[in-house]
């Protein structure tokens, strides 16, 4: 089920409990800022979850309310993410689905990387 982008941030939902370490993630990187980890159901051969470290429902709420350097923490830790996989040269994808018509299903801001293989032109279906 899609969620509210305006809604309050929920400490259950699921990158919260991997954050505590209560559910188990398979990680590629950690920092002060962020934690970057395989997505469960990949949709491409490299698919990585990067998540602020701050308690963030969305990219709005993220944009609006993080402080300057959870901001540019969050933005490096994705590049280096993506540049540690190697995916720079061949070239990657980020997204970032907010609220209902995005079809944002968990309520903690998380950012795609999407690489490995051709990707095709972007497609809004
Ligand atoms: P959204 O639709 O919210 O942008 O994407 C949520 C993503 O989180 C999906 O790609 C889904 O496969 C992934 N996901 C959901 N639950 C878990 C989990 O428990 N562990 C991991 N690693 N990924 C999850």
């Amino acid at each position: 089920m899609p969620i509210d982008a305006t809604q309050l941030y929920d400490d259950q939902n699921i990158f919260a409990k991997i954050l505590r370490g209560e559910i188990p993630n398979r990680t590629v990187y950690e920092d002060e800022w962020a934690l970057a980890f395989h997505d469960i159901n990949p949709q491409a051969p490299e698919h990585v979850l990067v998540i602020p470290k701050g308690a963030y429902v969305c990219w709005d709420d993220f944009s609006a309310k993080a402080s300057e350097a959870e901001i540019a923490g969050f933005v490096r830790a994705v590049g280096h993410v993506a540049r540690t996989m190697g995916l720079v040269e061949p070239g990657y994808r980020l997204l970032a689905n907010t609220g209902f018509d995005a079809h944002q299903e968990v309520p903690h801001l998380h950012v795609h990387i999407f690489g490995g293989k051709p990707l095709g032109p972007m497609l809004v279906r």
